[in-house]
């Protein structure tokens, strides 16, 4: 709890000294990463429709409530930044359109720590899996299930994976994926291995 209060006075401390904190990289390197063009990936993300369940739940909470937990806005901006590849500054807007608790040193200064562009930001390398993430802080599906409900009827152990599920559990449950919930947008491991690249290239 205090480490949090911490990271909130951090932040003011940075928009004290840097008021460009939500336009310019604070580690001035990543001023020159190659951001890819979101297009329809974008579109999927803010609606929660991007095929990862407890990233869905989460963009689809923030629509409807102007709220989201912090770990899974973590995990939302992570897969936004790395596996997307997205720039930080279109998630960080998203986040200020939407959020009650929209804040002008704490929205920015999480996102840089996300996209590891911030001042004492998360290593390039950490990347989020957000399915484990998923199993490990969700693990009955709880949340899932309330933002997600096409995904409520498949047992906790394919919750946080409905693609790895095997058919007949898929059917039983209501879900055919790619028509009442989506494919993933991306194979994790090889976008994390993309982000990785773009990172080292700097
Ligand atoms: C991508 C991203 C964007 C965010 N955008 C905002 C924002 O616009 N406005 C905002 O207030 N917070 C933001 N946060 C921080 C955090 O998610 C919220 O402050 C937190 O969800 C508030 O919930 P709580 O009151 O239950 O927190 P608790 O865990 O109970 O923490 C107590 C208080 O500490 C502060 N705090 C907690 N976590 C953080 C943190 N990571 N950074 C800074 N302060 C923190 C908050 O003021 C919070 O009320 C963001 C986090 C991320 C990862």
């Amino acid at each position: 709890m205090l480490s949090e209060l911490a990271w909130r006075d951090f932040n003011y401390h940075q928009l004290y000294h840097r008021e460009d904190i939500a336009t310019v990289a604070m580690q001035a390197k990543y001023g020159g990463m190659q951001w890819r063009d979101g297009g329809e990936e974008l579109k999927a993300w803010g609606r929660g429709q991007t095929g990862i369940p407890i990233v869905d739940a989460g963009m689809r909470e923030l629509w409807a409530t102007g709220f989201m937990q912090n770990r899974v806005r973590m995990l939302t901006a992570s897969f936004l930044t790395k596996n997307l590849l997205v720039d930080w500054r279109i998630g960080e807007q998203w986040f200020w359109d939407c959020l009650f608790d929209a804040d002008e040193a704490n929205n920015p200064g999480n996102w840089q720590w996300i996209a590891g562009s911030g001042l004492d930001a998360s290593p390039y390398f950490r990347i989020f899996n957000p399915v484990l993430q998923g199993e490990q802080f969700d693990g009955g599906g709880d949340y899932v299930r309330r933002w997600v409900p096409e995904l409520g009827l498949l047992p906790d152990k394919c919750v946080h994976r409905p693609n790895e599920a095997p058919p007949e559990i898929l059917s039983r449950a209501g879900v055919e994926l790619g028509i009442n919930y989506p494919l993933p947008l991306v194979d994790l491991r090889t976008s994390r291995g993309r982000a990785l690249e773009a990172a080292r290239s700097l």
